[in-house]
């Protein structure tokens, strides 16, 4: 029934269905669809009208997927890589071959532009197909010490894994996680946010088409306070990789912290800058700046929300920025909607604060209270901001942009690091042994010079301070999801 492969189509499919008969999601378990008793509105931001039920599932509902995966898990992580590999490569097979499905419902659930949505489902296929590669070529080094004694280290999978994750890449993001965790042989059962489960919900039927062994790869629906707090605190759980908010990450460090055993990996929230140094060609150093900024409604964790510019350039960046984002960042066009109304009102506070504050808006203005057609706010450019303001410490998330000024290299620095977070920055200069000098001092785990959002899957990926613990990609996901023993043999 969702099977619809234009836009066209699935908003005609929409309208056809009626309030009453909308279509509602169902949890995926042991590879079969159950239905849930309780659910809530899955809301297309553009419009502002449900479209689909989202399942909310109980503790109980959670335990049942749990104890599949459980089950499963003593198989699976046996298996031979290569079998995991073959697995894998067909999941990204059935991915790709569709991609407008997914876009067209990513981008209907999200919020998000069309264009975007093909981007990120392209992403999720080359999550499964790097690591169905990846597995493949693993070497464990064995050395003998001092001739009396081999010493190797084994590794085997972990356990049954919580995979969480947040509403602006929902599928970019699940299958980055479930990718690497069934790739080293462990069981999952995944938790995408309620907000945007759409795409998860069709991945489902991928699993099923893929025939995975039953319970390798589970899903449950549902909120943080029911669904995914009994997930997490479950002792069937024996990692968690976990994306989303700070405040999130702090709560399930908490919940699971005497269960010594689990790990954790969690990717949480960014207040990243932008440095923007006075050797620049300008126009290229607007548009980084503006793509990093305004990409995706500005709600992704990477996106350079601070931007700091060299005082000899800021009047002409200042001008050159708002011309730029004013000609090319338009509703329909680059812009989509923000994901909820909830999310909606919290931007919209933080703009009401702006005007409280008395900084200049170089573009855009506090949205309406009560939208009637979709949550859609125009990119916002604000200047004559305190340092110490909200707006300038806090991630709103948002289609949302501060710029500042600064004069040394060394003053960059401390702006760039005056925040809790660190998750990535971007810093824009044409001058070699600055990028090294500015490039290592900065306190984020991604630094990106003269580019925004470039990624090779075996890096390691996550944040400094607040931004999250742990790293992810290639090796560093086979950290998260393995156990290591060292053996020692003597000779
Ligand atoms: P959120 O923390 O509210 O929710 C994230 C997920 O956690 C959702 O699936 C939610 O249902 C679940 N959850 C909520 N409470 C829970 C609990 N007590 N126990 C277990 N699960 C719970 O985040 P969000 O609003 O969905 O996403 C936005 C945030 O995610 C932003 O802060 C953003 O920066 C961050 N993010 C980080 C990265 C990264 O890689 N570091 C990537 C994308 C988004």
């Amino acid at each position: 029934a969702w099977g619809c492969d234009s836009l066209d189509k699935a908003e005609a499919f929409i309208q056809a269905q009626g309030e009453n008969g909308r279509l509602a999601m169902e949890n995926f378990v042991g590879n079969a669809f159950a239905p849930s008793s309780q659910h809530m509105d899955s809301v297309d931001p553009k419009t502002g009208k449900a479209f689909a039920k989202v399942p909310i599932s109980s503790a109980a509902e959670v335990d049942e997927a749990l104890r599949k995966a459980t089950a499963a898990f003593k198989g699976w992580s046996k298996t031979t890589v290569a079998t995991r590999s073959k697995y894998l490569q067909r999941v990204a097979q059935l991915i790709q071959e569709n991609r407008e499905l997914l876009a067209i419902w990513e981008s209907i659930d999200q919020g998000k532009t069309l264009a975007r949505a093909r981007i990120e489902v392209d992403r999720a296929v080359s999550n499964f197909s790097y690591f169905s590669t990846f597995i493949l070529h693993q070497e464990t080094a064995a050395r003998i010490i001092d001739g009396v004694a081999l010493t190797y280290e084994h590794r085997s999978p972990a356990g049954v894994f919580a995979l969480i994750s947040p509403w602006n890449m929902p599928l970019y993001l699940l299958t980055w996680k479930i990718a690497p965790c069934l790739a080293f042989g462990c069981t999952a059962v995944a938790k995408p946010s309620e907000v945007t489960s759409m795409s998860a919900f069709l991945l489902c039927e991928i699993f099923r088409l893929a025939e995975l062994p039953e319970g390798v790869i589970n899903v449950v629906f549902g909120d943080g306070p029911t669904t995914g707090s009994a997930l997490v605190k479950s002792p069937l759980v024996k990692g968690i990789s976990f994306t989303g908010g700070t405040a999130t990450g702090i709560r399930i460090r908490k919940d699971t912290a005497d269960q010594i055993y689990k790990h954790l990996s969690l990717e949480l929230g960014g207040k990243n800058p932008t440095l923007v140094f006075e050797d620049v060609d300008l126009s290229k150093a607007v548009q980084t700046a503006a793509t990093a900024a305004f990409e995706n409604q500005g709600e992704i964790c990477l996106c350079g929300s601070r931007i700091y510019v060299q005082s000899a350039i800021y009047d002409q960046f200042v001008a050159a920025f708002t011309a730029y984002v004013t000609a090319n960042y338009q509703r329909g066009g680059k812009m989509g909607a923000v994901v909820s109304l909830q999310h909606y009102q919290k931007i919209r506070s933080y703009l009401e604060l702006a005007e409280s504050e008395k900084a200049t808006f170089n573009t855009g203005s506090t949205p309406v209270a009560d939208p009637k057609n979709g949550f859609w706010i125009d990119p916002v450019i604000l200047t004559d901001i305190s340092t110490s303001s909200r707006i300038m410490r806090e991630e709103i998330f948002g289609p949302v942009v501060t710029i500042a000024k600064f004069d040394s290299e060394e003053e960059a620095v401390e702006l760039a690091n005056d925040n809790p977070n660190g998750l990535a920055s971007v810093l824009l200069t044409k001058d070699a042994s600055r990028i090294r000098r500015v490039g290592e001092q900065i306190e984020a785990g991604l630094v990106w010079v003269n580019c925004w959002l470039v990624r090779e899957l075996g890096t390691p990926f996550g944040g400094m301070k607040n931004s999250g613990t742990g790293r992810e990609g290639g090796e560093y996901s086979r950290e998260v999801f393995t156990v290591v023993r060292t053996l020692h043999i003597p000779m």
